[in-house]
């Protein structure tokens, strides 16, 4: 089945730069370093011909978005989707430059992505079609200049492909440092596969903290059931949260009484979806988002919660583990009605932050422990949720002004240290 997501107009872009115009009024930012923020460093785009299980050749566009690197090489995740856009992956690029600087880790940001639809390719066309794309962007990625990681329909699988191709063509020696979000065996991080979901687990507990929300009477909504959604739900859970409502690309399902994280995993991995689950019943994906909760987990794509819906949202707490789930008018009522929004940038940051942690062992040849990983994560976490939520009390913004906020004050200072050359 093919994936659904809603057709929107908001180009992802315009959005990020009407949040960069924002921040930059508040903190009265110079116009000439504005611009430079406005603009990504680079961005390759690259055609992809790959030949199709049945003999023919088929050309897929990819690319690879370099937003700015002035704390560090670019991180991002690379994305396989139909609906991948050029402006889309410039968006995502500018929004991880910010999410690192919050998290405040030393890297820049950047992105990238295929417009392809992974779920009707088999897996050698899959295998091919993400070499190539390697190959096309090798020489502008680099274990100290650009490091990849998973995003939208991309996990271990291709990362291994990347990193191997890569490897073989700079000097043919295993480098798992050009890569994150890699199996185990080889180089990847104990912790990773949970991190964003425990990330924003941890977010979660401190803004509940702060608004004085009982973990163990809350209840949970969750849209998008897969790798952030899934273990942002279980830690959630883990925390005394019951979770109410999910959804995936094919429905939802509804339990005022609490769905078990653990079984819907498990017959998601059999059925391949959430619908059909037992003792739940069926919703439509649009119900999630307005369930009547406590914390709301937009965990699929952009632009779900709107100026359309955005008024029938209960919840007290959106936790976005999804990237840019919320428009700006939509961010405006949601603060108006007193809904704390804990924003992409700083919720969905666990996952960037074990990446970082994944190269830094990868540097050193090192393993870590998961315990060691987990309580490192909670550190960051906790330290940023915290650096951001006075922000939010000192200039009486939302969370998100907030966070965009204190990023662009820590990217213009790197930025004015190092000062522009040639
Ligand atoms: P994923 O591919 O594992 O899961 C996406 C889920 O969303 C799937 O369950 C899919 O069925 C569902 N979905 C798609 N369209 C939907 C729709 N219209 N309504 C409801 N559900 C829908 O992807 P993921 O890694 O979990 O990423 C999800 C979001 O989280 C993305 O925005 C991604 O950029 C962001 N994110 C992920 C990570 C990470 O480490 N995985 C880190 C940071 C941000």
């Amino acid at each position: 089945m093919s994936e659904s997501r809603n057709v929107s107009t908001i180009n992802p872009f315009d959005m990020a730069l009407e949040q960069l115009d924002e921040a930059a009024k508040l903190v009265n930012l110079d116009k000439g370093l504005h611009q430079v923020l406005a603009h990504p460093k680079r961005v390759l785009v690259v055609s992809i011909p790959i030949k199709m299980d049945n003999g023919e050749i088929q050309v897929f566009t990819g690319f690879r978005s370099q937003h700015n690197d002035a704390r560090g090489p670019y991180k991002g995740g690379i994305r396989y989707h139909p609906q991948v856009t050029i402006d889309e992956v410039k968006a995502l690029s500018m929004w991880m430059t910010w999410k690192c600087a919050i998290a405040d880790i030393p890297y820049g940001g950047g992105k990238g992505g295929i417009i392809c639809d992974p779920k009707r390719m088999s897996e050698g066309e899959l295998e091919r079609m993400t070499r190539r794309y390697a190959y096309g962007i090798a020489d502008i990625i680099g274990p100290r200049t650009d490091i990849p990681a998973p995003d939208v329909y991309t996990g271990g699988k291709e990362m291994a492909w990347i990193m191997d191709t890569y490897s073989a063509l700079k000097g043919n020696y295993g480098q798992p440092e050009i890569i994150t979000g890699k199996p185990l065996q080889i180089g990847g991080s104990l912790g990773r596969a949970e991190a964003t979901g425990r990330g924003l687990s941890f977010t979660v507990r401190e803004a509940a903290n702060r608004l004085k929300v009982n973990m163990h009477t809350a209840t949970v909504a969750v849209q998008g059931f897969g790798n952030a959604g899934q273990y942002a739900a279980q830690l959630l859970e883990e925390q005394g949260a019951k979770v109410i409502a999910v959804s995936d690309s094919r429905g939802g399902v509804y339990n005022k009484n609490g769905i078990q994280v653990g079984a819907l995993r498990k017959h998601k991995e059999t059925k391949g979806s959430v619908i059909g689950f037992a003792e739940s019943k069926s919703i439509g994906d649009s119900d999630v988002l307005e369930t009547d909760c406590t914390i709301l987990i937009p965990a699929a794509l952009e632009n779900q919660i709107t100026r359309k819906n955005a008024s029938k949202i209960s919840a007290k707490i959106v936790a976005e583990a999804a990237n840019g789930p919320t428009t700006t008018e939509a961010d405006d009522i949601l603060y108006k009605n007193k809904i704390l929004v804990i924003p992409d940038v700083l919720a969905n940051g666990g996952g960037v932050t074990v990446s970082y942690f994944e190269w830094l062992q990868n540097l050193r040849r090192e393993y870590w422990s998961e315990n060691q990983v987990n309580d490192k994560l909670d550190k960051n976490i906790t330290r940023a949720f915290s650096d951001v939520y006075s922000t939010h009390e000192k200039y009486q913004v939302n969370m998100r002004k907030a966070s965009t906020l204190l990023a662009v004050n820590r990217v213009v200072e790197a930025i004015k240290i190092r000062g522009l050359w040639p």
